[in-house]
Protein backbone atom coordinates (compact mmCIF):
# COMPACT_ATOMS: atom_id res chain seq x y z
CA UNK A 1 0.00 0.00 0.00
CA UNK A 2 1.04 2.98 -0.31
CA UNK A 3 -0.06 6.33 2.11
CA UNK A 4 -0.13 9.77 1.31
CA UNK A 5 -0.66 12.71 3.29
CA UNK A 6 -4.21 14.04 3.57
CA UNK A 7 -3.30 17.54 2.14
CA UNK A 8 -1.19 19.67 4.55
CA UNK A 9 -2.74 17.53 7.69
CA UNK A 10 -0.48 15.10 8.93
CA UNK A 11 -2.69 12.21 8.51
CA UNK A 12 -1.34 9.71 6.47
CA UNK A 13 -4.31 7.46 4.64
CA UNK A 14 -3.77 4.77 2.33
CA UNK A 15 -3.86 5.91 -1.27
CA UNK A 16 -6.50 3.24 -1.87
CA UNK A 17 -9.37 3.58 1.06
CA UNK A 18 -13.32 1.26 1.06
CA UNK A 19 -16.38 2.43 1.31
CA UNK A 20 -20.12 1.92 1.68
CA UNK A 21 -22.46 3.70 -0.73
CA UNK A 22 -25.27 1.40 -1.58
CA UNK A 23 -23.17 -1.55 -0.88
CA UNK A 24 -23.36 -1.94 2.84
CA UNK A 25 -27.11 -2.91 4.63
CA UNK A 26 -28.31 -3.88 0.70
CA UNK A 27 -26.28 -5.90 -1.53
CA UNK A 28 -23.99 -6.60 1.25
CA UNK A 29 -24.73 -8.33 4.30
CA UNK A 30 -22.83 -9.19 7.63
CA UNK A 31 -20.52 -12.09 6.22
CA UNK A 32 -19.25 -10.30 2.91
CA UNK A 33 -19.24 -7.24 4.72
CA UNK A 34 -16.44 -9.07 7.23
CA UNK A 35 -14.74 -10.31 4.08
CA UNK A 36 -14.30 -7.08 2.38
CA UNK A 37 -13.26 -5.32 5.44
CA UNK A 38 -10.72 -7.71 6.42
CA UNK A 39 -9.18 -8.12 2.69
CA UNK A 40 -8.94 -4.37 2.58
CA UNK A 41 -7.28 -4.32 6.14
CA UNK A 42 -4.35 -6.97 5.12
CA UNK A 43 -3.96 -5.05 1.62
CA UNK A 44 -2.70 -2.31 4.37
CA UNK A 45 -6.13 -0.07 3.71
CA UNK A 46 -6.88 2.25 6.37
CA UNK A 47 -9.76 4.12 5.93
CA UNK A 48 -13.38 3.37 6.14
CA UNK A 49 -16.10 5.99 4.68
CA UNK A 50 -19.50 6.12 5.60
CA UNK A 51 -22.16 8.59 6.02
CA UNK A 52 -25.51 8.93 8.27
CA UNK A 53 -27.36 8.44 5.55
CA UNK A 54 -26.21 5.27 3.47
CA UNK A 55 -29.11 3.08 3.75
CA UNK A 56 -30.43 4.96 6.37
CA UNK A 57 -27.47 4.59 8.79
CA UNK A 58 -27.62 0.74 8.47
CA UNK A 59 -24.25 1.44 6.42
CA UNK A 60 -22.35 2.48 9.50
CA UNK A 61 -24.65 0.09 11.67
CA UNK A 62 -22.92 -3.01 9.85
CA UNK A 63 -19.38 -1.17 9.62
CA UNK A 64 -19.82 -0.92 13.33
CA UNK A 65 -19.96 -4.20 14.16
CA UNK A 66 -17.75 -5.67 11.74
CA UNK A 67 -15.15 -3.42 12.29
CA UNK A 68 -15.61 -4.16 16.13
CA UNK A 69 -15.60 -8.10 15.54
CA UNK A 70 -12.35 -7.88 13.62
CA UNK A 71 -10.64 -6.23 16.61
CA UNK A 72 -8.42 -4.19 14.52
CA UNK A 73 -6.75 -1.49 16.60
CA UNK A 74 -8.33 1.71 16.89
CA UNK A 75 -5.62 3.57 16.54
CA UNK A 76 -4.33 1.61 12.92
CA UNK A 77 -7.38 2.96 10.60
CA UNK A 78 -9.66 5.92 10.12
CA UNK A 79 -13.24 5.70 9.79
CA UNK A 80 -15.57 9.12 8.47
CA UNK A 81 -19.18 10.10 8.93
CA UNK A 82 -21.06 12.17 6.76
CA UNK A 83 -23.75 14.54 7.33
CA UNK A 84 -26.43 16.46 6.22
CA UNK A 85 -28.82 14.54 4.22
CA UNK A 86 -30.07 12.51 7.45
CA UNK A 87 -30.42 9.03 8.49
CA UNK A 88 -34.40 8.84 8.37
CA UNK A 89 -35.85 7.81 5.74
CA UNK A 90 -38.34 10.84 5.57
CA UNK A 91 -36.19 12.78 7.81
CA UNK A 92 -38.11 16.02 9.95
CA UNK A 93 -36.54 19.44 9.77
CA UNK A 94 -34.39 19.06 12.56
CA UNK A 95 -33.13 15.58 11.50
CA UNK A 96 -31.06 16.70 8.58
CA UNK A 97 -29.11 19.83 7.35
CA UNK A 98 -25.79 21.76 8.97
CA UNK A 99 -27.29 23.18 11.85
CA UNK A 100 -26.03 23.23 15.22
CA UNK A 101 -28.55 20.90 16.62
CA UNK A 102 -28.49 18.53 13.44
CA UNK A 103 -24.37 18.09 13.38
CA UNK A 104 -23.80 17.32 16.97
CA UNK A 105 -26.49 14.73 17.04
CA UNK A 106 -26.32 13.33 14.00
CA UNK A 107 -22.04 13.18 15.12
CA UNK A 108 -23.56 11.30 18.18
CA UNK A 109 -25.73 8.60 16.47
CA UNK A 110 -22.72 7.70 13.42
CA UNK A 111 -20.43 7.71 16.96
CA UNK A 112 -22.65 4.71 18.37
CA UNK A 113 -23.65 2.97 15.18
CA UNK A 114 -19.98 3.00 14.32
CA UNK A 115 -19.51 1.49 17.40
CA UNK A 116 -15.70 4.17 17.81
CA UNK A 117 -15.28 7.03 20.21
CA UNK A 118 -14.65 9.47 17.80
CA UNK A 119 -15.21 10.21 13.87
CA UNK A 120 -11.70 10.65 12.39
CA UNK A 121 -13.05 12.21 9.52
CA UNK A 122 -16.34 14.07 9.29
CA UNK A 123 -17.54 15.42 6.93
CA UNK A 124 -20.54 17.95 5.37
CA UNK A 125 -22.32 15.91 2.97
CA UNK A 126 -23.97 18.83 0.87
CA UNK A 127 -23.69 22.97 1.62
CA UNK A 128 -26.93 23.62 3.51
CA UNK A 129 -28.53 27.25 2.15
CA UNK A 130 -30.16 27.15 5.54
CA UNK A 131 -27.59 27.50 7.98
CA UNK A 132 -25.78 29.96 8.16
CA UNK A 133 -21.92 29.43 7.94
CA UNK A 134 -20.76 30.56 10.87
CA UNK A 135 -23.19 27.85 12.86
CA UNK A 136 -21.71 25.14 10.69
CA UNK A 137 -18.13 25.60 11.24
CA UNK A 138 -18.61 26.64 14.95
CA UNK A 139 -20.52 22.86 15.51
CA UNK A 140 -17.68 21.24 13.83
CA UNK A 141 -15.15 23.28 16.01
CA UNK A 142 -17.27 22.55 18.96
CA UNK A 143 -17.02 18.80 18.01
CA UNK A 144 -13.30 18.70 17.37
CA UNK A 145 -12.49 20.34 20.99
CA UNK A 146 -14.89 17.99 22.72
CA UNK A 147 -12.43 14.95 21.01
CA UNK A 148 -15.12 13.65 18.94
CA UNK A 149 -13.92 14.32 15.74
CA UNK A 150 -10.13 14.46 14.39
CA UNK A 151 -10.40 16.14 11.16
CA UNK A 152 -13.62 17.81 9.66
CA UNK A 153 -13.87 18.70 5.92
CA UNK A 154 -16.89 19.09 3.30
CA UNK A 155 -17.91 16.91 0.64
CA UNK A 156 -19.09 18.82 -2.67
CA UNK A 157 -19.49 22.28 -1.75
CA UNK A 158 -18.06 24.69 -4.29
CA UNK A 159 -14.69 26.29 -4.36
CA UNK A 160 -16.75 29.41 -3.12
CA UNK A 161 -18.01 28.03 -0.39
CA UNK A 162 -14.99 26.29 1.01
CA UNK A 163 -13.50 29.84 1.04
CA UNK A 164 -16.08 30.92 3.00
CA UNK A 165 -16.00 28.03 5.38
CA UNK A 166 -12.29 29.13 6.12
CA UNK A 167 -13.10 33.09 6.06
CA UNK A 168 -15.63 32.35 8.90
CA UNK A 169 -13.05 29.94 10.53
CA UNK A 170 -10.13 31.77 10.86
CA UNK A 171 -12.15 35.27 11.44
CA UNK A 172 -14.05 33.37 14.92
CA UNK A 173 -10.54 31.44 15.49
CA UNK A 174 -11.90 28.00 14.91
CA UNK A 175 -10.85 25.04 13.14
CA UNK A 176 -11.20 25.33 9.53
CA UNK A 177 -11.86 22.11 7.32
CA UNK A 178 -9.08 20.40 5.99
CA UNK A 179 -10.93 17.62 3.18
CA UNK A 180 -12.99 17.68 0.71
CA UNK A 181 -14.69 14.85 -0.98
CA UNK A 182 -15.75 15.26 -4.56
CA UNK A 183 -16.54 13.36 -7.33
CA UNK A 184 -13.18 12.24 -9.54
CA UNK A 185 -12.94 10.06 -12.79
CA UNK A 186 -12.26 9.75 -16.40
CA UNK A 187 -15.98 10.95 -16.95
CA UNK A 188 -16.00 13.79 -14.45
CA UNK A 189 -13.05 16.32 -13.57
CA UNK A 190 -13.61 19.59 -13.60
CA UNK A 191 -14.24 20.70 -10.18
CA UNK A 192 -10.86 18.65 -8.54
CA UNK A 193 -8.98 19.74 -11.32
CA UNK A 194 -10.24 23.12 -12.55
CA UNK A 195 -12.67 24.66 -9.70
CA UNK A 196 -10.61 23.49 -6.54
CA UNK A 197 -6.78 24.53 -8.16
CA UNK A 198 -6.63 27.47 -6.30
CA UNK A 199 -7.66 25.69 -2.94
CA UNK A 200 -4.36 22.83 -2.84
CA UNK A 201 -1.80 25.77 -1.94
CA UNK A 202 -4.23 28.13 -0.46
CA UNK A 203 -5.57 25.51 1.97
CA UNK A 204 -3.25 22.71 2.14
CA UNK A 205 -6.47 20.81 0.82
CA UNK A 206 -6.91 17.65 1.08
CA UNK A 207 -9.48 14.92 -1.47
CA UNK A 208 -10.99 11.67 -0.41
CA UNK A 209 -12.65 11.16 -4.00
CA UNK A 210 -15.52 9.51 -4.69
CA UNK A 211 -16.76 6.57 -7.46
CA UNK A 212 -13.41 6.41 -9.48
CA UNK A 213 -15.24 3.96 -11.55
CA UNK A 214 -18.34 5.64 -12.08
CA UNK A 215 -20.58 3.67 -10.15
CA UNK A 216 -19.23 0.97 -11.89
CA UNK A 217 -19.43 1.94 -15.60
CA UNK A 218 -15.34 2.45 -16.24
CA UNK A 219 -15.12 -1.54 -14.74
CA UNK A 220 -16.98 -1.90 -18.32
CA UNK A 221 -19.50 -4.35 -16.61
CA UNK A 222 -22.16 -2.16 -18.39
CA UNK A 223 -20.66 -2.27 -21.95
CA UNK A 224 -23.06 -4.99 -23.30
CA UNK A 225 -26.20 -4.26 -21.24
CA UNK A 226 -27.02 -3.74 -17.37
CA UNK A 227 -26.73 -6.92 -15.41
CA UNK A 228 -28.93 -8.08 -13.15
CA UNK A 229 -28.47 -7.49 -9.44
CA UNK A 230 -25.64 -4.81 -10.17
CA UNK A 231 -25.85 -1.52 -8.45
CA UNK A 232 -28.10 0.44 -11.51
CA UNK A 233 -30.75 -2.37 -11.04
CA UNK A 234 -30.99 -1.61 -7.30
CA UNK A 235 -34.38 -0.68 -6.49
CA UNK A 236 -35.05 3.69 -5.76
CA UNK A 237 -31.60 4.08 -7.52
CA UNK A 238 -33.43 4.59 -11.01
CA UNK A 239 -32.12 8.07 -10.81
CA UNK A 240 -28.65 7.29 -10.63
CA UNK A 241 -29.14 4.51 -13.54
CA UNK A 242 -29.73 7.69 -16.04
CA UNK A 243 -27.13 9.39 -14.29
CA UNK A 244 -24.44 6.86 -14.60
CA UNK A 245 -25.15 5.64 -18.22
CA UNK A 246 -26.15 8.84 -19.71
CA UNK A 247 -28.22 10.40 -23.06
CA UNK A 248 -27.86 8.22 -25.96
CA UNK A 249 -25.37 5.84 -24.46
CA UNK A 250 -22.51 8.31 -25.02
CA UNK A 251 -20.75 7.79 -21.85
CA UNK A 252 -20.55 3.27 -22.40
CA UNK A 253 -19.42 4.07 -25.84
CA UNK A 254 -16.52 6.19 -23.83
CA UNK A 255 -15.69 2.93 -21.49
CA UNK A 256 -15.75 0.68 -24.07
CA UNK A 257 -12.31 2.10 -25.52
CA UNK A 258 -10.61 1.18 -21.90
CA UNK A 259 -10.11 -2.33 -22.37
CA UNK A 260 -7.78 -2.08 -25.43
CA UNK A 261 -5.86 0.38 -23.66
CA UNK A 262 -5.90 -1.71 -20.33
CA UNK A 263 -4.71 -4.79 -22.09
CA UNK A 264 -1.48 -2.54 -23.31
CA UNK A 265 -1.03 -2.70 -19.60
CA UNK A 266 -1.15 -6.10 -18.74
CA UNK A 267 -4.64 -4.95 -16.66
CA UNK A 268 -7.91 -4.52 -17.03
CA UNK A 269 -10.49 -1.30 -17.13
CA UNK A 270 -10.93 -1.07 -13.26
CA UNK A 271 -7.84 -0.73 -12.10
CA UNK A 272 -6.45 1.19 -14.53
CA UNK A 273 -9.36 3.86 -14.36
CA UNK A 274 -8.62 3.86 -10.52
CA UNK A 275 -4.58 4.41 -10.93
CA UNK A 276 -5.63 7.54 -13.48
CA UNK A 277 -7.28 8.89 -10.46
CA UNK A 278 -4.61 8.34 -8.46
CA UNK A 279 -2.19 9.47 -10.70
CA UNK A 280 -3.11 13.10 -9.88
CA UNK A 281 -1.21 14.26 -6.94
CA UNK A 282 -4.18 16.64 -5.26
CA UNK A 283 -6.06 13.34 -4.55
CA UNK A 284 -4.91 11.80 -1.21
CA UNK A 285 -7.27 8.53 -1.30
CA UNK A 286 -9.27 7.37 -3.91
CA UNK A 287 -12.51 5.32 -2.12
CA UNK A 288 -13.14 2.48 -3.74
CA UNK A 289 -16.63 0.94 -3.40
CA UNK A 290 -16.99 -2.81 -4.01
CA UNK A 291 -20.02 -5.39 -3.61
CA UNK A 292 -17.76 -8.53 -4.15
CA UNK A 293 -14.28 -9.13 -2.84
CA UNK A 294 -12.88 -10.29 -6.64
CA UNK A 295 -13.97 -6.86 -7.19
CA UNK A 296 -12.18 -5.49 -3.97
CA UNK A 297 -9.21 -7.75 -5.13
CA UNK A 298 -8.84 -6.66 -8.76
CA UNK A 299 -9.39 -2.97 -7.67
CA UNK A 300 -6.79 -3.17 -4.99
CA UNK A 301 -4.42 -3.93 -8.05
CA UNK A 302 -4.08 -0.52 -9.13
CA UNK A 303 -1.39 -0.34 -6.89
CA UNK A 304 0.72 -1.85 -9.56
CA UNK A 305 -1.06 -0.21 -12.69
CA UNK A 306 0.33 3.30 -10.92
CA UNK A 307 3.94 3.14 -12.28
CA UNK A 308 2.80 1.96 -15.83
CA UNK A 309 0.57 4.72 -16.24
CA UNK A 310 3.63 7.15 -18.04
CA UNK A 311 2.37 10.63 -19.57
CA UNK A 312 1.38 9.69 -23.15
CA UNK A 313 -0.68 6.62 -21.54
CA UNK A 314 -2.26 9.33 -19.42
CA UNK A 315 -2.80 11.82 -22.79
CA UNK A 316 -4.39 9.20 -24.52
CA UNK A 317 -7.02 8.22 -21.81
CA UNK A 318 -7.91 12.07 -21.29
CA UNK A 319 -8.38 12.39 -25.08
CA UNK A 320 -10.28 9.12 -25.14
CA UNK A 321 -12.36 10.70 -22.55
CA UNK A 322 -12.72 14.96 -23.30
P1 LIG B 1 -17.16 3.08 -7.79
O1 LIG B 1 -17.35 4.12 -8.83
O2 LIG B 1 -15.88 2.34 -7.81
O3 LIG B 1 -18.39 2.08 -7.88
C1 LIG B 1 -18.41 0.92 -7.09
C2 LIG B 1 -19.35 -0.10 -7.68
O4 LIG B 1 -18.92 -0.47 -9.00
C3 LIG B 1 -19.34 -1.38 -6.88
O5 LIG B 1 -20.19 -1.34 -5.79
C4 LIG B 1 -19.70 -2.41 -7.92
O6 LIG B 1 -21.10 -2.34 -8.14
C5 LIG B 1 -18.99 -1.87 -9.15
N1 LIG B 1 -17.60 -2.38 -9.25
C6 LIG B 1 -16.54 -2.02 -8.47
N2 LIG B 1 -15.43 -2.64 -8.86
C7 LIG B 1 -15.78 -3.43 -9.91
C8 LIG B 1 -15.05 -4.30 -10.72
N3 LIG B 1 -13.74 -4.51 -10.55
N4 LIG B 1 -15.70 -4.95 -11.72
C9 LIG B 1 -17.04 -4.75 -11.91
N5 LIG B 1 -17.79 -3.92 -11.15
C10 LIG B 1 -17.16 -3.25 -10.16
O7 LIG B 1 -17.25 3.71 -6.33
P2 LIG B 1 -18.53 4.21 -5.48
O8 LIG B 1 -19.49 4.92 -6.33
O9 LIG B 1 -19.02 3.09 -4.65
O10 LIG B 1 -17.81 5.27 -4.54
C11 LIG B 1 -16.85 4.82 -3.59
C12 LIG B 1 -17.18 5.38 -2.22
O11 LIG B 1 -17.19 6.80 -2.27
C13 LIG B 1 -18.58 5.03 -1.67
O12 LIG B 1 -18.64 3.75 -1.13
C14 LIG B 1 -18.76 6.11 -0.64
O13 LIG B 1 -18.06 5.79 0.54
C15 LIG B 1 -18.12 7.31 -1.32
N6 LIG B 1 -19.14 8.16 -2.00
C16 LIG B 1 -19.29 9.44 -1.56
C17 LIG B 1 -20.23 10.26 -2.13
C18 LIG B 1 -20.39 11.65 -1.62
O14 LIG B 1 -21.35 12.33 -2.02
N7 LIG B 1 -19.53 12.12 -0.76
C19 LIG B 1 -21.10 9.79 -3.22
C20 LIG B 1 -20.83 8.46 -3.63
C21 LIG B 1 -19.86 7.68 -3.06
P3 LIG B 1 -22.08 -3.61 -8.33
O15 LIG B 1 -21.33 -4.85 -8.04
O16 LIG B 1 -23.19 -3.37 -7.45
O17 LIG B 1 -22.54 -3.51 -9.75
Amino acid sequence: MQYRRLGRTGLQLSALSFGAWVTFGRQVGRSDARELLALAWDRGVNFFDNAETYNHGEAERLMGDVLADLRFPRDSYCVSSKVYFGAAEKPRPTQRGLSRKHVIEACHQALERLRVGHLDLYLCHRPDPDTPIEETVAAMDTLIRQGKVLYWGTSEWSAHAIDEAHRVAQAMHMYAPVVEQPQYNLLHRERVEQEYAPLYEKYGMGTTIWSPLASGLLSGKYNQGVPQGSRLTQPGYEWLRDMVLGEGGERVEKAKALPAIAAELGTTPAPLAIAWCMSNPHVSTVLLGASRKEQLEQNLSALDVLPRLDAAIKARLEQMFA
